[in-house]
């Protein structure tokens, strides 16, 4: 069975080490640098390329509602993969678990994904099943997640480096914004400004935001930029059109980046569980069973009244994070919680405007 994967980056990497006992071709053409990357998530069970992970914390610091808090992540870890070790980790897998079928990585660029055939630099290939992170249609985004990172090195020891700090509201609002800090030793860090939004942020306001976050919040007493990283994540909370054919969208391309969080990595490690064990029973790709319908409906609902009411984003995070560990919230987020865990979870946050954004979706979808 010809198999190809359209990109080697996050999605098709893993899903190339998920197809261990089938051979693949990734073609990438290499636009997306892996050196430079990385993909924190959280997790509350073992993985089958767990051996990525180069970093783990068991705390998270969260700041919302003028208060800060340092919560323990219950049975959840979160964890950071770097590019490179997870290219690794997928080559050892394919050779430790299968005896090393082929698995062919192909320089060159993606022209056109068809049911049946791939055409690379102008070349077409026959393939049986094509899983595809770089083209087909995507919906119109519902907002967007606008992010500029820096990689900072400071004079005192300024990070915590067993507590990332998931958000902290005690910065410039520029759309909905919160500070996201990743240490990596008490003296470096990724110190990223991130914004929900639904235009374009400005660049020169969202350096100034980090340069007040770390002198007056931090109090770094001087740092040095390494690298600055930016980007701007299309977030849609709509179902993407995944199957053309014989084609499978995967990865951001499939749907995947979670619409209120912008995290994809560990919903794309489920998915390419999923793929593999529908090949493995079917014969196809496609019995994929996704998460039921509310979740992208409340994703959908907090976009809305976020782009109406910025500020309702930190009073949401605030109500989710109330909890004595954040494990409540990682599971609403992992979609993996019950209505009645929703309302629980609910509970104090403005229930009149989340259910007329509610109602609002619903009326559109059914026309
Ligand atoms: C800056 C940034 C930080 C993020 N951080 C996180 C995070 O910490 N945690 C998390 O869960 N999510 C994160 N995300 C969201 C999401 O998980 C990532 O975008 C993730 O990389 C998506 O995986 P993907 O495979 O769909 O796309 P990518 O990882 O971007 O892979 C696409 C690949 O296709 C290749 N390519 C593109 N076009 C072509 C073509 N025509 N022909 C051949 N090759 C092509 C590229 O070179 C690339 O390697 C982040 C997103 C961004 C933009």
């Amino acid at each position: 069975m010809m198999i190809v994967i359209a990109g080697g980056g996050m999605s098709g990497l893993s899903l190339a080490g998920h197809l261990s006992r089938w051979p693949v071709t990734v073609v990438d053409d290499g636009h997306a640098d892996l050196e430079g990357l990385a993909w924190a998530s959280w997790s509350d069970r073992p993985g089958l390329l767990d051996a990525a992970v180069s970093r783990t914390f068991d705390r998270v610091r969260v700041h919302a509602g003028g208060r800060t808090w340092v919560l323990d992540l219950g049975c959840y870890r979160y964890r950071v993969v770097l590019g490179p070790d997870l290219a690794r980790v997928v080559r050892v897998v394919r050779v430790v678990r299968e005896l090393a079928p082929g698995c062919r990585y192909r320089r060159g660029h993606v022209d056109l994904v068809e049911d049946g055939r791939i055409v690379v630099d102008g070349e077409a290939f026959p393939a049986r099943w094509v899983f595809d992170s770089v083209g087909g249609p995507l919906p119109d985004p519902d907002g967007r997640l606008a992010f500029l990172g820096w990689h900072v090195r400071t004079d005192r020891p300024a990070f915590d480096p067993d507590v990332p700090t998931l958000f902290d509201f005690r910065t410039r609002q520029l759309g909905a914004s919160f500070v996201y800090v990743l240490p990596v030793d008490p003296h470096h860090a990724l110190v990223e400004h991130t914004s929900f939004t639904s235009g374009p942020v400005d660049d020169t306001a969202r350096r100034e935001a980090l340069r007040e976050y770390l002198d007056d919040v931090i109090g770094t007493d001087g740092h040095v930029v390494e690298r600055e990283e930016s980007a701007d994540l299309p977030l849609i909370s709509r179902p993407a059109p995944r199957r053309r054919g014989n084609v499978l969208a995967i990865g951001a391309r499939g749907g995947l980046v979670k619409a209120s969080t912008g995290y994809s990595y560990q919903r794309v490690q489920r998915d390419s569980a999923a793929i593999a064990r529908s090949l493995r029973r079917h014969g196809h790709p496609f019995d994929l069973r996704p998460p039921p319908t509310r979740f992208r409906l409340y994703d959908g609902a907090l976009l809305d009244v976020v782009a109406a009411e910025p500020a309702r984003l930190e009073q949401a995070f605030a109500a989710l994070f109330r909890h004595a560990t954040a494990e409540p919230a990682l599971r609403f987020l992992d979609e993996r919680t019950s209505l009645i865990d929703e309302v629980r979870l609910f509970a104090t946050m403005p229930a009149a405007a989340y259910l007329s954004a509610v109602r609002r979706r619903l009326s559109r979808a059914t026309g």
